[in-house]
């Protein structure tokens, strides 16, 4: 069954004046329990107001979003307050969201709210703590003493440890170094091993997703452009570059080499696959290395 549902969602900021913008429209979508979602599109091509629809932080101005089966804004059969619990959401640079005094406490809010139990909520943090590479001793400390990217793995643990069905990251990758932007997507996605969690993961970089996510949804000018299997995203490499976005290079190589005649596969997104790839090429058209 399908975790996310929506049809026809539209949502339209400052209704009715001068400022009127859709910046979602007419999104039919169904996204399956345990996916691992990358959504990208352009800066203001409605990735940001379409997640917040999936937690209702906004109410679609028509359309209608299903989670778990349940129409989030049928108020007489559904609380928003649980779907909350439901999907989890982790702002961009959430970072900036700490407040409490230690880190310990600061993994426990959600938790807390949630009502449960002291010992459920140990747990929780300890294992959300140890799964971002927080060890006991800095759960003791304040935030402020952590690193940038130690700050904002506490924040993911936060959301985690709330263990939503869903759990959504806007652009948790921002402004890191390669090496704090590898360590976070691996947690992330070992955290969706441990729980079979659906994940949705917002970027507007295809090198973040690419050797992330199962499937990709491709927003364009507030409009839904492709839901699909990884690999087949990328065998749009063309439209997608021509709509402003940057493609992974070893993606553009591989174009590149098509158009230099080679025969050659172009839906070839990361390293290990162009490696595949081309040593397969090799082996059918009997060249070495040295040739190629
Ligand atoms: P993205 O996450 O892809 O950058 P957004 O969902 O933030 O896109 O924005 C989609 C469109 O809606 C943009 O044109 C943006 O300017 C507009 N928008 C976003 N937030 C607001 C707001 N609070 N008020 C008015 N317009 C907004």
């Amino acid at each position: 069954m399908a975790i996310i549902r929506t049809e026809g969602l539209t949502y339209t900021y400052s209704q009715g004046t001068p400022f009127e913008k859709t910046a979602v429209k007419n999104v039919d979508l169904e996204i399956e329990e345990g996916e691992l979602v990358g959504i990208i599109g352009h800066t203001g091509s409605g990735k940001s107001t379409l997640i917040q629809h999936f937690n209702g932080l906004v109410k679609p101005t028509s359309g209608k979003i299903y989670v778990d089966g349940q129409d989030i804004w049928d108020e007489k059969n559904c609380r928003i307050r649980d779907i909350r619990f439901k999907v989890g959401l982790v702002f961009q640079y959430p970072e900036y969201q700490i407040f409490e005094e230690t880190v310990y406490k600061d993994i426990s809010f959600g938790p807390k709210n949630m009502g449960l139990d002291e010992k459920e909520i140990d747990r929780r943090v300890r294992e959300t703590a140890a799964l971002v590479g927080i060890t006991d001793a800095q759960l003791q400390k304040s935030p402020f003493e952590l690193s940038g990217g130690q700050k904002r793995r506490v924040a993911i643990a936060g959301v985690m440890a709330m263990e939503p069905k869903v759990l959504i990251l806007d652009e948790p990758t921002a402004g890191l170094d390669p090496k704090g932007r590898d360590l976070i997507l691996a947690q992330i996605k070992e955290y969706q091993k441990r729980t079979g969690s659906t994940i949705l993961l917002v970027s507007h970089s295809m090198e973040d997703v690419a050797g992330f996510a199962s499937k990709i949804l491709v927003m364009n000018k507030s409009e839904l452009y492709c839901y699909e299997d990884t690999p087949q995203v990328f065998k749009k490499a063309d439209e997608i570059t021509a709509m402003g976005l940057s493609v992974p290079q070893i993606t553009r190589v591989f174009g590149r080499l098509r158009q230099m005649g080679v025969d050659i596969r172009t839906d070839v997104y990361t390293l290990d696959f162009a490696v595949k790839t081309l040593m397969e090429y090799m082996e059918k058209n009997g060249k070495d290395i040295e040739q190629c």
